[in-house]
């Protein structure tokens, strides 16, 4: 007799660490979930989260910061803030590139 019984691998879950605006978010995958994943860990998590790689690893890399929708001088981007940092990627994606900053007349 045996106190425990094996585990069928449809009930198998990985805790796989996915990086968020705050740094880093736990979720648990089935064995599927993580082959899908390891084939494209950010194109996996976007889908996920319902947007595009470009979309989640601008958030990332601007810390959930909206940013300034206008250019400066040299035709660049406006790195200025418009918005608080660690925004929820929904909320961010309304608002980064859709308003300007002070010195372009927000
Ligand atoms: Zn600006």
């Amino acid at each position: 007799m045996s106190l425990n019984s094996p585990l069928p691998q449809d009930q198998w879950r990985i805790e796989v660490s996915v990086r968020w605006v705050d740094g880093w978010r736990s979720r648990m995958l089935s064995v599927d979930e993580v082959k899908a994943y390891n084939q494209d860990p950010d194109g996996y998590v976007a889908k996920v989260i319902g947007v595009s790689v470009a979309d989640y690893t601008d958030w990332i890399e601007h810390d959930g910061m909206p940013l300034c929708g206008s250019k400066t001088k040299a035709g660049k981007l406006c790195r200025n803030p418009t918005g608080c940092i660690q925004m929820p990627i929904e909320q961010w994606l309304e608002q980064h590139r859709a308003h300007y900053c002070k010195a372009h007349g927000g």
